[in-house]
């Protein structure tokens, strides 16, 4: 049972029913639907699916989309690309035309008056790059900087850019609103520019008397680094999506904001999730390379909670093999994390608290006595989250009446959920226990485990003791 938890994004190569189960088998934890690509219709059958699948396996794979957010998309081309040369003139059109070689237009009109002479403009993931030269009030005038060949709706980016539109676009909000109408477990919001933005989600959730969906920051440009930490407080976590911040910024300073993302989440007990390209040559042969297993191997040891595939499994040629090969990794990468070392340093970033301190007493008592389980009892999840930010060595199983809890526990590193009726007593948390021991964890006589909670049930509010057990 890997403790680092995998995000698989769904498209064509991984839609079917029977494909979601052997990637769930192999290991994924959540599901990803990009609302930037999966229509409503796409998405309601994938959740059916796996809902199905939940079911029949009795199991709680979680649920996240992803909103487009303020993207900017090039129009269409005669032919349905273009090709631009190096030194060439180009002029970006406000109003929709078709585009071809000197011209071609944009899905944000008012772009004009947000971006400035001599603003780089980057096509197609940064492949094409253009430099503003002048502008007027119909269109912008580029110079090409390098040849390449641009093809319709591909994206385009201009590093730095305040825009001047609100955050949420009109698509974005009937998302937001599909989202909570299907009930979904997370929702990621690209192109975070402040946490105002999240703010402003949380407030439609709100409205929508929604209080369970969580909120995953994508930070991948330079205004979401600059107000990284009031970002990392309003939300309940980050994504590194390294496939933009390539783009948005020099890609040679996303290793390092990958390892100041993830203890900054850490520190605030906040989820991390490491994206984009991780085992990107997957999507072709069935073996990545030795630069992408070290990648995983390195989120995990960097101390993410998640790892996640993209073009791997919407359409990669080996969307299950891909999950695997993932979970192989990271399997093993887990022998080599430090996790004196990451106890030594949540203690203290910890608050000098009851719940702190008992937490601290379960991870430090499970790693010295090589425990095989820690098991918890929770409503919300709380619990569960403190002893993982201290980042045990063996699994958290989080008992809980809430099967809302268990999916919204679905990121966490190292965490899984398990169903169980109302507790009354202390006999029912211990009977419980034992039985998640055997039946789910296959442990036996000798194994020794460590079961805490907040005591009496429903009076207390913290996490207020801790039983060691030998079974
Ligand atoms: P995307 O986000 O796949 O939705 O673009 C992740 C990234 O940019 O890395
Ligand atoms: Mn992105």
């Amino acid at each position: 049972m890997n403790k680092t938890k995998i995000i698989a994004t769904i498209g064509p190569s991984s839609k079917n029913k029977e494909t979601l189960k052997e990637m769930f088998l192999n290991g994924m934890n959540v599901i990803r639907l990009n609302l930037s690509h999966s229509t409503h219709d796409f998405s309601r059958q994938i959740i059916k699916n796996v809902r199905e699948i939940n079911k029949e396996l009795n199991v709680h794979i979680g649920i996240m989309m992803d909103l487009t957010g303020p993207d900017i998309r090039v129009g269409s081309f005669k032919n349905g690309k273009a090709k631009l040369n190096k030194g060439s003139k180009v002029k970006i059109y406000m109003a929709d035309i078709e585009g071809d070689e000197t011209k071609f237009s944009v899905s944000y009109p008012n772009l004009i008056n947000d971006i400035k002479c001599n603003d780089c403009v980057k096509l197609d993931d940064g492949k094409i790059e253009l430099v503003v030269l002048d502008k007027n009030s119909e269109y912008l005038l580029c110079e090409v900087k390098n040849n390449g060949v641009v093809k319709n709706h591909k994206s385009l980016n201009v590093p730095g850019i305040k825009f001047s539109r609100s955050f949420l676009s009109p698509k974005d909000i009937e998302d937001i609103n599909f989202a909570n109408e299907m009930d979904i477990d997370f929702l990621s919001l690209s192109y975070v520019g402040c946490h105002q933005d999240i703010l402003e989600v949380r407030k439609m959730l709100k409205d929508l008397n929604n209080d369970h969906i969580q909120l995953i920051a994508k930070i991948e440009n330079e205004n979401s680094l600059d107000d990284i930490d009031e970002i990392i407080r309003v939300c309940d976590g980050v994504m590194v999506a390294r496939g933009d911040l390539g783009v948005e910024i020099p890609m040679e300073r996303v290793p390092g904001i990958q390892k100041m993302l993830i203890t900054k989440c850490h520190t605030a007990g906040k989820i991390s999730i490491v994206a984009t390209e991780m085992l990107a040559s997957m999507e072709n042969v069935i073996r990545p390379t030795r630069a992408e297993v070290s990648d995983v191997a390195n989120a995990v040891l960097d101390g993410a909670d998640t790892i996640m595939l993209s073009g791997e499994t919407t359409i990669g040629k080996y969307p299950v093999e891909t999950i695997n090969m993932m979970s192989r990794i990271a399997s093993v990468a887990e022998t080599d994390i430090n996790y004196l070392d990451l106890l030594d340093k949540t203690m203290r970033t910890e608050k000098q608290d009851i719940t702190g301190s008992i937490s601290y007493s379960v991870v430090e008592c499970a790693n010295r006595l090589k425990c095989s389980a820690i098991i918890a009892t929770t409503k919300t999840g709380y619990t569960a989250r403190k002893i993982s930010r201290f980042r045990p060595n063996c699994p958290i199983i989080a008992l809980t009446p809430n099967e809302r809890t268990i999916r919204a526990l679905t990121l966490s590193f190292g965490i899984y959920g398990k169903f169980v009726d109302e507790m009354q007593n202390f006999d029912d948390i211990m009977k419980n226990a034992y039985k998640v021991s055997k039946e789910k964890l296959n442990l036996g006589s000798g194994d020794k485990i460590i079961i805490t909670g907040g005591y009496p049930l429903e009076i207390v509010k913290s996490t207020n003791f801790m039983k060691i057990d030998q079974l």
